[in-house]
């Protein structure tokens, strides 16, 4: 089987067939660097990361990008609010950002474009579509011309009259149609402004994903996502502004993917209802490990609704996959013996077969949810095998390692732990007090091996005395 995504252009599920042979073109909507980044955008975040590994695990060569709004209404406030100017906070936030998305395992894009540097860019896509006939200058103002584009709304599948129904007329503003959208904003007193051949102004927000993407990704790029919120206006604008511009027959995006909402206790997250939660203000309170494993639990474009008990049972699932890791990893010091009646072969068959499962699951719209429970299948059948069998050859450890090695690397959620490098000066220093507990067991100078166990824990080291000797984690 080959991979298919649930294309929202279509509407159905399609085969993946990319623009060049063995290449993915793929544009995800960045964060605006005001704030702390929410929970309900870390799912994008983290399910995309999870669509791109997967891409590069079948053998494709993966160009992702994914660009900082670093200049719009919500910058400009928040930096007069905080005294502070707009591209000092943008430093701030975007270096927050980086900080949650390693802790939550999501990788670096390829290319991270800021809007603020991409000015002449963003100046020259609107120039295109001005030639073209699909924007004109108002004041200062630029917009593009909604009745130019008949096309208007086949993504958000909404014909143009019913959009338009929708839309309040302001009377103060420049605009020829109540859809029409702008592209570039002339200045305001105390805004950040750069020159332009319409005056001082600054660009609006849908038109800097269409020049960032078309600058590093061409002017037809294979995938595009990003959450379900932005698929009106904000992806519909990005299409007509890059088909516009491009001006050649072809789709901005072939596949647009679009991830679920989140609600938080089955409301919908708002600061009016005072649920507002940053990603944050999570991992301080969960493991991060635990919001990235509770966020590919269920499918992508599902809803998923955000509670204690989810993210405990997440972390729950978490501790499990680490703790077969760290078994198989104590067993494989003790218990290793290639005498042992250990039928291999019959091993090996169930866990490709069970690698089989899981690449039809990943293939099917990279529903993450199903790979999970795969992956706990595979967990199940090493821990069964390490409880009924005393000793294990050599190629056990190896292909359980192995394999679960691969499918952290494709959904990030097992993680290391420190009690496996060897090096780490941390861990020799508790070894060498598990070895002098285990001397002071021997010599049932009890009060100091309680001592040194309480010692541990208090560091958040957890030890487990076994018949092989003692085993030690770190608690998530
Ligand atoms: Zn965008």
């Amino acid at each position: 089987m080959s991979l298919v995504l649930f294309n929202d252009l279509t509407r159905k599920k399609e085969k993946f067939i990319p623009i060049k042979e063995g290449h993915v073109s793929f544009y995800s909507c960045g964060p605006t660097v005001y704030d702390y980044f929410h929970v309900g955008n870390a799912r994008p975040f983290i399910v995309f990361d999870v669509l791109r590994r997967w891409l590069e695990h079948s053998g494709y060569k993966v160009t992702f990008v994914q660009n900082f709004t670093d200049i719009d209404d919500k910058m400009i406030h928040r930096a007069h609010k905080e005294n502070i100017t707009v591209k000092e906070l943008a430093e701030k936030f975007i270096s927050e950002y980086n900080k949650d998305a390693e802790a939550l395992g999501i990788r670096k894009p390829d290319v991270s474009p800021r809007a603020t540097e991409h000015i002449p860019e963003i100046i020259n896509t609107i120039e295109k579509i001005i030639a073209n006939g699909h924007a004109y200058v108002s004041e200062g103002d630029v917009y593009f011309d909604i009745q130019s584009w008949p096309k208007y709304g086949s993504l958000c599948k909404q014909n143009l009259e019913d959009l338009e129904a929708g839309a309040r007329v302001d009377p103060t503003e420049k605009k020829k149609d109540p859809l029409d959208f702008a592209l570039w904003k002339a200045e305001k007193p105390g805004e950040p402004s750069w020159e332009s051949p319409w005056g001082k102004g600054r660009p609006g927000w849908h038109i800097e994903c269409s020049a960032m993407s078309s600058k590093y990704l061409g002017e037809n790029i294979d995938i595009h996502s990003g959450g379900v919120d932005l698929m009106f206006p904000h992806h519909e604008n990005e299409a007509a502004q890059s088909e516009a511009a491009s001006n050649n027959g072809k789709p901005f995006v072939n596949y647009w993917l679009h991830n679920g909402f989140l609600l938080i206790d089955s409301e919908k997250m708002s600061k009016s209802l005072g649920n507002f939660l940053t990603a944050r203000a999570a991992i301080e309170k969960y493991p991060p490990l635990a919001l990235r494993f509770f966020m590919l639990s269920a499918h992508y474009r599902s809803p998923i609704n955000f509670t204690p008990e989810g993210l405990e049972q997440a972390a729950a699932g978490v501790m499990r996959l680490r703790n077969c890791k760290i078994d198989l990893d104590f067993a494989s010091h003790t218990r290793k013996n290639n005498k042992s009646d250990f039928d291999i072969n019959k091993f090996e068959s169930e866990l490709n077969e069970l690698d089989k499962k899981f690449a039809e699951a990943m293939d099917d719209d990279f529903n993450t949810a199903a790979a999970m429970g795969i992956l706990f299948d595979v967990v199940y059948l090493i821990n069964t095998s390490l409880k009924e069998h005393e000793f294990l050859p050599e190629e056990f450890f190896e292909s359980s390692l192995k394999a679960l090695n691969t499918y952290d690397e494709i959904l990030g959620v097992i993680g290391s732990d420190d009690s496996e490098s060897e090096n780490d000066d941390e861990s020799k220093e508790i070894e060498k007090l598990i070895s002098e507990r285990t001397e002071a067991r021997k010599n049932k100078n009890f009060a100091r091996s309680d001592e040194i166990r309480n010692l541990l824990k208090a560091r958040g080291i957890v030890l487990e005395d076994t018949p092989q000797g003692t085993k030690w984690k770190r608690e998530l």
